[in-house]
């Protein structure tokens, strides 16, 4: 028989629930007697089988296919039946909560309602613009490779939980919609892929992300959603659709540095907001004070850099490509 290391670990669990002391979310310990291949929601479970039969959690299918057990794992989202418990154990001890951006409903139980009000945003469906063939419609292999990894999505909403902007932003579609905006607007049997990306450019759309990479990080199927929203913005700014700061921004930068070389922040500023909006200029009065009295003010006019003809000729390689 096969013999396995046991030890002591603490766990700390953020526990909450509605019906107890107005909702007030705290923190419990316990001390639970683990083996080495115990994966966090192995713990989990046996504190709930074993100690405290009072501790509510999510899950199903305990194999990282269902999506139902993403939590927060020391501050950071995962499905906790991928992950190890040795491998997030620092001095014995692991913190567990309840993923981000999303209402408790009890201890580690989150209410997933604003993630499926999402992803139901994203018409789930193909638009061919000719009649579905009554055969099966067979794409060619290489225009669909790039699909698979973003139809490995099962939904787990781990993403979402640590998306930066969600924080701040409850009206941004978050990384899972937009992954799954990507898989429709890729996919060469689709011919909506305009009509798509118009809705996908306004706000809490594509341009709201800020590239921080989290969801990246932290999603247990590879999807990228950063990468797929990264596609859809250069598509659309193809397809000309320029409108609002996202693009601006996008264009005012690329536009700078092929002139000088040289990245002008204020001009950058100006050729977003638009020259002449004078009340979003005002409102970043304030910044430009702080900034010159930290001394931190970019400068109005800034010089080019030497060989710019060299930086033109790599544009044009670009361009051309
Ligand atoms: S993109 Fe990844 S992290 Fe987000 S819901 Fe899908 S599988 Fe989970
Ligand atoms: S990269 Fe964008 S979508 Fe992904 S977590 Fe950051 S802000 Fe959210």
């Amino acid at each position: 028989m096969v013999q396995t290391a046991k030890e002591i670990v603490q766990i700390t669990i953020r526990r909450q629930d509605p019906e107890v002391d107005n909702n007030k979310p705290y923190y419990q310990d316990y001390n639970v007697e683990v083996e080495d291949w115990f994966t966090v929601l192995d713990a989990l479970i046996k504190i709930r089988e074993q100690m405290d039969g009072t501790l509510s959690l999510r899950c199903a299918c305990r194999a990282s296919i269902c999506g139902s057990c993403a939590m927060r794992v020391n501050g950071q989202a995962k499905l906790v039946c991928k992950t190890k418990l040795t491998s997030v154990l620092k001095d014995n001890k692991v913190t567990v909560e309840p993923v981000g951006n999303m209402p408790v409903i009890t201890d580690l139980t989150a209410d997933f309602k604003p993630f499926w009000d999402k992803m139901h945003a994203v018409d789930p469906y193909l638009k061919p613009e000719e009649e579905a063939p009554e055969a099966e419609y067979i794409a060619p292999n290489e225009d669909m490779v790039h699909l698979v990894g973003v139809m490995n999505c099962i939904m787990c909403g781990a993403c979402v939980s640590d998306c930066t902007v969600l924080e701040v932003k409850d009206n941004f579609l978050g990384p899972a919609a937009l992954a799954k905006a990507y898989r429709f607007v890729a996919d060469p049997r689709d011919d909506t892929e305009t009509e798509r990306l118009e809705n996908l450019v306004e706000d809490g759309g594509i341009w709201d992300c800020t590239r921080c990479m989290q969801c990246v990080e932290v999603c247990p199927k590879d999807v990228d959603p950063m990468d797929r929203i990264m596609a859809m913005r250069a598509n659309s700014l193809k397809k000309k659709m320029n409108k609002g700061y996202g693009a601006r921004h996008a264009n005012a930068f690329t536009s700078l540095i092929k002139s000088s070389g040289i990245l002008n922040e204020t001009l950058l500023i100006l050729k977003t907001k638009g020259f002449f909006n004078i009340i979003e200029l005002i409102k970043l009065l304030p910044l430009a004070i702080a900034a010159q009295l930290a001394g931190k003010r970019p400068p109005f006019l800034s010089h080019s850099i030497k060989n710019k003809d060299k930086l033109k000729n790599i544009f044009k390689k670009l361009e051309k490509k």
